[in-house]
């Protein structure tokens, strides 16, 4: 009996115009993840079959598979002749290990040929689980286990559970965005929900040497490490703001060195994106979460560039973006107690309603264009991949 993956498309039925593109990016993005397996894929404008040469390796690839974003739902398939008790043993073999209560069987008989109809072999299938089944009964209209059976003209086809997976869109359907990573909680969440939406990340990420520690910069290395889980291969832009720090640490009134600080954040991010060709940045902030990420800091903050900014997370609460962080397992790594550059020099009052005019009359102590330009020119780019061990 041979087994073989059914993928299910995620959101694609309602967009008809990108379908192609969206089968032709999947395709790309499952071929890339898979490339050390032997598989041979076949698809329509419905589904894909992924057929594998060694069945041993099914379950790696179906975990690879769960993490690809555009996927629905996985559905081992299995594939036999057509004669009747080779249908019956297979379905015994198949549903041996399988734990449910309720059932029901679901016959589709292209085949006019096979001497059964599809309502008769519905209840043959049936029978013959009730009595090699101990506790289990017909449930027509909400069984909590489907087997379903398509005869065709040369094979059978048993399918057996649906695996739930990631669903979204495949990653490069909608271009590429700007992931301002830290090393903290939100962050890695905003680039999970952000990849999800078919996202292509690229990770910007600050650090201020010596204030900030190496060990801060292999956290950040390690979160991106457990992003590619998602996207092979990740992009890490490495920026020292050193110099932009101790500049406004030295010049700038204390309660708006966190805003100033910001605004700089985001004028480099916004050349980084430009030097990239990507379209929009994405970042971790949330509403209200700390004394820059009030609707005022936010405003004055986000003044410097009329670049789309995406905030995955600014209407969740914490503890939401907890529950995401440990899904996708960045949490432990992210409470890791290195300081970020946001967190040094951190004045006992950051202000929580800052005025754009007194921003712009503070940067004019700052010569922050040639401040700026300089730490792009030094921007460190590393390529993170899956499957390559770092020693972090
Ligand atoms: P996080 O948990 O992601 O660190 P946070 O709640 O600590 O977020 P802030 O430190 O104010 O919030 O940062 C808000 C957002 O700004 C972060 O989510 C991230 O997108 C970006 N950011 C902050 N520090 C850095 C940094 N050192 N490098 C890159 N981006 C940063
Ligand atoms: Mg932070």
């Amino acid at each position: 009996m041979e087994k073989i993956i059914l993928i299910k498309y995620g959101e694609l039925t309602t967009k008809k115009a990108n379908r192609n593109l969206f089968i032709n990016i999947l395709t790309q993005n499952i071929k890339n993840s898979l490339k050390n397996y032997k598989i041979k894929l076949t698809k329509n404008r419905v589904r894909m079959f992924i057929e594998i040469e060694n069945d041993n390796e099914l379950e790696e690839i179906i975990e690879k598979l769960k993490k690809i974003f555009g996927i629905h739902s996985i559905v081992i398939c299995y594939k036999t002749d057509n004669n009747i008790e080779n249908i019956k043993n297979n379905v015994l073999e198949i549903t041996k290990n399988i734990d449910f209560k309720t059932f029901k069987v679901i016959t589709k008989r292209s085949n006019k040929n096979f001497p059964i109809k599809s309502m008769d072999f519905n209840n043959i299938i049936g029978g013959l689980l009730l009595k090699n089944k101990q506790n289990i009964k017909v449930d027509v209209h909400n069984p909590e286990y489907t087997l379903k059976i398509e005869i065709r003209e040369n094979n059978t086809y048993i399918y057996s559970k649906e695996i739930e997976a990631s669903g979204g869109y495949p990653i490069g359907v909608a271009g590429k965005g700007i992931l301002m990573l830290s090393g903290g909680i939100d962050s890695p969440v905003a680039g999970y929900m952000a990849m999800k939406r078919g996202i292509k990340l690229e990770c910007l990420y600050f650090e201020s040497p010596p204030h900030t520690s190496p060990q801060a910069l292999n956290k950040v290395k390690k979160l991106v490490e457990i992003l590619s889980e998602y996207q092979p291969d990740i992009k890490l832009h490495i920026i020292n703001f050193t110099n932009i720090q101790e500049n406004i640490y030295k010049n700038i009134n204390p309660n708006y060195m966190i805003t100033i600080m910001r605004r700089m954040m985001y004028r480099i991010a916004d050349k980084i994106r430009e030097n990239n060709k990507a379209l929009i940045i994405i970042n971790g902030e949330s509403v209200g979460q700390v004394a820059s990420q009030t609707l005022n800091s936010m405003y004055v903050i986000n003044n410097v560039t009329t670049t789309p900014i995406i905030r995955p997370v600014a209407c969740l609460d914490k503890i939401e973006i907890i529950e995401i962080a440990k899904k996708i397992n960045t949490y432990e790594t992210s409470i890791l107690p290195y300081e970020d550059c946001c967190t040094i020099f951190l004045p006992k009052h950051p202000i929580i309603n800052p005025k754009l005019e007194k921003c712009l009359e503070y940067e004019k102590l700052l010569d922050y264009n040639q401040l700026i330009e300089e730490a792009i020119t030094n921007t460190q780019t590393i390529k993170i991949e899956k499957n390559k061990k770092f020693n972090f």
